[in-house]
């Protein structure tokens, strides 16, 4: 199977390209740009990207809502986001006053939003204070619940097609989570390991990051370090599959397109000296496409709340 690379939105994200979500109806790709305080969509017929500034402070997800908008997340809350208006309408807030922020976050087929948090990273990418996340989950009241704690850095989310497992990452352990995933209650039991990234050198494997899954079941997950797609079964807890990138900070992956078979690939050009920027990773916070794998998704839900 011969697959290609190709970067559609070049270098457009200057912090951390994040939360790629393709939306069906439009045809657009939805993502931010985590520390500027940015969304941004692309339109795949016009090519055109248009960018909105909606806070003075961390952004990391941005889902649309059935009744109209966008869910997005602020450093700590969860709000309503009026795209012509540009205006904000706060939902629900956690940990206040806690050194954390929301990190990665998607719908289940209920319409919840699920959302994790993570300690404020110091100087260094990737070196924050340990134990500082939670998981927790938006129904459909706007009324927030806390499922998990003592997370490191909570990342990518996806569920089975029989939505009976919900897989979840936390990035620093380098562990994608499995899940007995109840969707009538919202509730999730019976943590276990289903991929190990410990296993292989951060050289190798690098650092699990944002997921999605196809419709065989089998997880695509951004390893941020090491500028890669990896392709897992989640069931054997083998690799299958990896695709290589341009740029070495990988971050999330949504699948797009008319047939839902192109995966899309956000960037983070955070942390990266002005030489690096030049020379190595000159396509550091584009979002790429990859068409030719053979595999595809399932459409992405909204927030029904
Ligand atoms: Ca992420």
């Amino acid at each position: 199977m011969s697959y290609k690379v190709e970067p559609v939105i070049k270098q457009v994200c200057s912090s951390i390209g994040e939360g790629p979500h393709w939306d069906e109806a439009s045809q657009t790709l939805l993502y931010v740009d985590i520390m500027t305080g940015d969304v941004h969509r692309w339109n795949s017929v016009t090519k055109e990207d248009t960018k909105l500034h909606v806070a003075d402070e961390f952004v990391s997800l941005i889902v649309p809502c059935e009744k109209g908008g966008f869910v997005v997340s602020t450093t700590r809350s969860l709000a309503h986001l009026d795209w012509e208006s540009n205006q904000m309408t706060v939902w629900a807030e956690v940990e206040q006053d806690m050194p954390t922020r929301f990190n990665d976050g998607k719908c289940d087929t209920q319409g919840r939003l699920w959302a994790g948090t993570m300690g404020l990273e110091k100087k260094a990418v990737g070196e924050l204070p340990p134990k500082m996340g939670s998981l927790y989950s938006l129904n459909c009241e706007r009324s927030v619940k806390k499922h998990v704690d003592k997370i490191d850095l909570s990342n990518g989310l996806a569920w089975t097609s029989d939505d009976k497992t919900m897989f979840f990452v936390d990035s620093i352990p380098r562990k994608v989570y499995a899940f007995d995933f109840d969707a009538q209650a919202g509730e999730i039991t019976n943590q276990r390991t289903a991929i190990d990234f410990s296993k292989g050198t951060p050289s190798d494997l690098g650092c699990p990051d944002g997921m999605t899954i196809d419709t065989e079941g089998k997880l695509w997950i951004a390893s941020f370090f090491v500028g890669k797609v990896f392709r897992f079964d989640p069931e054997t807890g083998s690799l299958l599959q990896e695709i290589k990138f341009p740029t070495s900070r990988t971050t999330s992956v949504t699948w797009g397109g008319v047939s839902l078979d192109d995966l899309y690939v956000t960037t983070s050009a955070y942390g990266f000296s002005e030489e690096q920027i030049r020379t190595t990773e000159a396509l550091a916070g584009s979002v790429f496409r990859v068409t030719g794998l053979g595999c595809r998704g399932r459409p992405a839900n909204s927030y029904q709340g």
